[in-house]
Parts: structure tokens; sequence; C-alpha cells
């Protein structure tokens, strides 16, 4: 039996309010008082993860060591708190059901009726401790997904009210996140969905402990009171989360708040360690007040919905407080960019990154992009499809290879720079059978990659069914497009530089998943220095 404590965060009045945040703030406040915290996400879509769903839906699908392709609030988890997370930080209500009905076809409920309850919320909770067993953990925080009161969260909501029952209220808590909203007409805060939202949240039979308010303007101690009689709080479990300028303050707003020590009180823990940020906020500082600036062309398909490259965007931000730079993103959609429009579209930018990406879609927009930046020595960073793209243009326009392609965009490529990856030919599931997770990387020692890691051997994230086709690896290394990272074991291509331009890299790898806020990533910061650099020209 492991001592860890459990709390869970539930949601309600509307989505959005910044549960992962919130979340992630307190185990950040928790961190820094000595203890060891871990967050999960509990997900009540019926898909077993993200990882089929299309960006436009929940945004980015972010990927953990272990290969999990989970929901985006993990990299929340991660860029917060410097620890990774794991395939058990990210449970679905698909993946609850998939176990309970493998259990059943084997047998294993011998001859009972299986039912949610006490067959799927057994299957919950059993997810939740998992955490929790592994011994490495003081805290575990478990996010609940959408908001009391949805048909889909009901047996989550029931879960930890028996996990409630069955550990007692000092080594569990519950934190309900809620809106309170400005109604300028009357010139008020408003506290009756809140109310409404803690009713229903009784009705499951989980009583609040900590109220969080979401809101645009200060609450008073009176509406304060006033939430805290009416949802059966103290008036000091209310705590306030107001607008902030970036997620980055919403650690202090929560120390200001004090949440970390009613939640601490409230599981009978004590530290004598208060919580410092001293690194965090020596980022803080330096994001906010910055000296330079740079504009950096982010082309992808998806970027009407910018979460869908989340990490991406941290990433930069992570990398610009280091060079005290502010870095804005031009957006700019790969469909957009046509022979006709592409220079002007992309003049003026300090730096061009090509996003990852599936199918065919803006792919000749892509390659516009990369001939651009090679052309007008523009620093260039390719990620995942962004380095195939660029092994692809290079190939086209530099090798005369002109019918040059990747399979996954032309089955009869002639010339397949990019192809499947061969333990990719028998596959036909869809889901979790990608190249995913942690993989090594031996980087060579005179490449600008090698500058930017001060190291040779790196692990690195991967999300990817194509790979750079090694039977053009001689000729396109000849015609200047040296590869400088490969798998110590497969020789399989990792990272492609152009030799004669100020900053070329493209990597097959997704670096972003593993850039946080103490350590920003090596890759990312390099770029911003080669951009920061160009826009001094
Ligand atoms: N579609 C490409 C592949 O599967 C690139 C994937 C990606 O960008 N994550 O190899």
């Amino acid at each position: 039996m492991s001592n860890t404590k459990y709390v869970f965060v539930t949601g309600g009045v509307t989505s959005s309010l910044g549960k992962g945040i919130i979340a992630a703030s307190l185990a950040k406040l928790l961190q820094e008082r000595g203890f060891s915290v871990t967050i999960q996400k509990l997900d009540p879509y019926i898909n077993i993860d993200p990882g089929t769903l299309n960006p436009y839906e929940h945004g980015e699908c972010y990927v953990t060591e272990d290969g999990a392709e989970t929901d985006l609030d993990l990299g929340h988890y991660e860029r917060y708190l410097n620890i990774p997370t794991s395939q058990a930080n990210n449970v679905t209500t698909g993946r609850i059901y998939q176990s309970v009905i493998n259990k059943e076809r084997k047998g294993e409920f011998l001859g009972k009726t299986v039912q949610v309850i006490p067959h799927i919320t057994d299957e919950i909770k059993r997810r939740i401790q998992i955490l929790g067993e592994t011994g490495d953990y003081d805290i575990v925080i478990t996010e609940i997904g959408g908001t009391v009161g949805d048909i889909e969260s009901l047996p989550y909501v029931e879960s930890v009210r028996q996990m409630l029952w069955e550990k007692g209220e000092d080594n569990t808590i519950v934190i309900h996140l809620t809106l309170v909203p400005y109604l300028a007409a009357a010139g008020e805060l408003k506290t009756k969905p809140t109310q409404h939202s803690v009713k229903m949240l009784m009705q499951s039979g989980v009583s609040p402990d900590i109220l969080v308010c979401r809101t645009e303007h200060e609450i008073s101690d009176d509406i304060k009171r006033k939430l805290a009689l009416f949802c059966n709080v103290k008036t000091e479990d209310v705590i306030q989360s107001i607008d902030a300028e970036t997620i980055y303050d919403v650690p202090n707003l929560m120390l200001d708040q004090g949440l970390d020590e009613v939640v601490l009180k409230k599981l009978q823990l004590s530290s004598p360690l208060k919580p410092e940020l001293k690194v965090w906020n020596n980022f803080l500082q330096k994001h906010k007040n910055p000296k330079h600036e740079v504009e950096i062309a982010l082309i992808g398909k998806y970027i009407e919905l910018q979460d869908s490259y989340k990490s991406i965007t941290e990433a930069f931000i992570h990398a610009g407080s280091t060079h005290e730079t502010k870095v804005n993103v031009r957006w700019i959609h790969s469909e957009s960019l046509t022979p006709d429009n592409f220079a002007k579209q992309l003049e003026g930018v300090n730096g061009i990154l090509v996003a990852p990406g599936f199918g065919d879609r803006g792919i000749d927009g892509k390659i516009k992009a990369v001939q651009y930046a090679r052309e007008n020595n523009i620093p260039f960073f390719g990620i995942c499809l962004g380095m195939q793209m660029a092994v692809i243009e290079f190939s086209k326009n530099v090798l005369g290879l002109k019918d040059a392609f990747s399979t996954e965009m032309k089955k009869d490529a002639v010339n397949p720079v990019i192809n499947l990856m061969e333990s990719q030919e028998n596959v036909t599931e869809k889901g979790g059978t990608m190249r995913l997770g942690a993989w090594d990387c031996k980087v060579e020692k005179d490449s600008k990659t090698y500058n930017a890691y001060k190291s040779e051997n790196i692990s690195e994230r991967h999300r990817h069914r194509y790979e750079f086709n090694n039977d053009y690896l001689k000729q396109i290394e000849a015609a200047g497009m040296k590869a400088t990272g490969t798998n110590p074991k497969t020789g399989l291509v990792e990272v492609v530089e152009i030799t004669n331009h100020p900053w070329f890299v493209g990597v097959q790898y997704h670096p972003e998943y593993k850039s946080t806020v103490l350590k920003p990533h090596p890759l990312f910061v390099d770029f911003i220095k080669a951009a920061l650099k160009q826009s001094k020209k």
C-alpha cells in the first residue's frame, strides 16, 4: 500500500476554463514544496487515444517517452513539471471499455452481468491508482476532462465518489473549477452558475473541497463568502483564478491565493519549504521583458486551430525567453502558398518552420516554403513532415531529381526519396501503429545539431510512418545535404542539414515535445538564435 494522496480536478459551467493549467500550476507549487507529483488526464471520449483524431478536434496529439499518443494537456504537465509522463497519465473511456470488454471475452467476470457500476468504475479506479501504486509520487492529481453534468463524465464522477469514500478525506480532495461571469449590463460578477454547477456535482454524491473560480474581474471577499455559503466550502477555500497575461503566470497567481496551502492542509501534509519558483520567475521575467523580436513563419495545414501546434509555439516561448526575444509567429496556411505568392507571403520573416503533418493537402506550399528558406538563406527548421519536405525540395531543385517525392503522397513515385518504413509495410490498423516514442540518435560532431545539443548521443520522440530513403543518401550528401543524425541501430536518418546555409535543419523526430520551462529545447534555442542573427542583417 502506498501513501499517495489523490487530488481530483473537475470542471463546471463551461469547458475551456483551463483545468489543465490549474492542475499543472498546483502541481508546480507542490513540487517546489518538495513533493513528488504527477498529473493524469481522464478523457471521456470513446476513441482509444487521440492518435486517430484530426487536430481540429482537440488540438495537437502529444507523444510521451513510452510512445503513448495523448491529450495535449500532458504537454502542459511536462512543460510545467519538467518530468516525463507516460501512457498511464492519459486514460480515455475507449481504453476503459476496451479493457473491460477484453476481460469479459476471457471469461474473467465468471458469468456475472458486466455493468457500468461496478465494472467500469472499478477499471477507472484501477487506472487512477496505477500511478500512485508505483510508489514514485506523494500526490497524484487527476483531471477529469469534460464538464460535470455531461453524460460521458458520469462514470468518472462516480469513481471519484467511491475513491473519496474508500480512501477517506485526509487522502483525497476535489477541486472544482467553475466560471464566475461578469454581466456588464448589471456591472456584477454572478455566482449562480457556480452554485448550479456545484449542485450538479453534489447530486452525484461529490462535494468539492476547494472552488477555483475563473473570472475576468477580482472576486471580492463578499462574493467569496457568498460562494462559500452556497457551495458548502470555507471562504478560504474559494480561490480566484483571474485571466492572466500568459499561462505561465498562473503558478504565481495560485501561490498568491494560497491554493497550495489549502490543498496541503486538507491532505494533512506539511512542508518546511515555500515555493520559490526561482528558475520559473527568471524565465518569466525574460519572457515578459524581451529586448529583441523575431518573426517566424509557421507553415502548416491546421493553422485555423493554433492548438494543433501547441508544443511548437510553447517551445518558441521557452527558446525566446532564453534569448530575451519575443517570437512572433506568422501563421501561414500551406494551401495558401502558391508559386505566384510564396515569396510575397514569406517576405521579411527571420525564420521558417515547416510543421509536422499527414497526407497531401498543402504539400506544394510546404515545398515552396522550404525552397524560399534555402535560396534566401533564411533559418529553416523542418519537423517530421517538414524534414521530409526539405529532403524532397532539395532532391528536386538541387539534385535535379524532378520527380522526387514521398510515397505517402505519391505511391508510385519514380524517385521515392521518402518512403514507407519497412516495419510499416504490413501495418493495416491506423491507431497506435506508427513509429512512436523515444528513439536514440547519434549526432555527427561537425554539425549545427551537435552545436545545439553539445552531445553526440541524444534521444527524441517520434510519430511517423515514412522515412528518408537511404538508397538516395550518397547522392543527396554529395549535393550538399548531410545526414547529421542517424539511429545508431538501424541507420535511419533522423537529422538532415544543408552545410552551406546559415541554419537549415530538418528532424524526423519531434523536439517540441521535450521543451520545458526549465529546459528549453536546444534546437529551438539555436533556431531562434539564428533567426535573431538574421534579423540584425
Ligand atoms: N506523414 C509523415 C509520416 O508519417 C510525417 C508525420 C509527422 O509529421 N508527424 O512519416
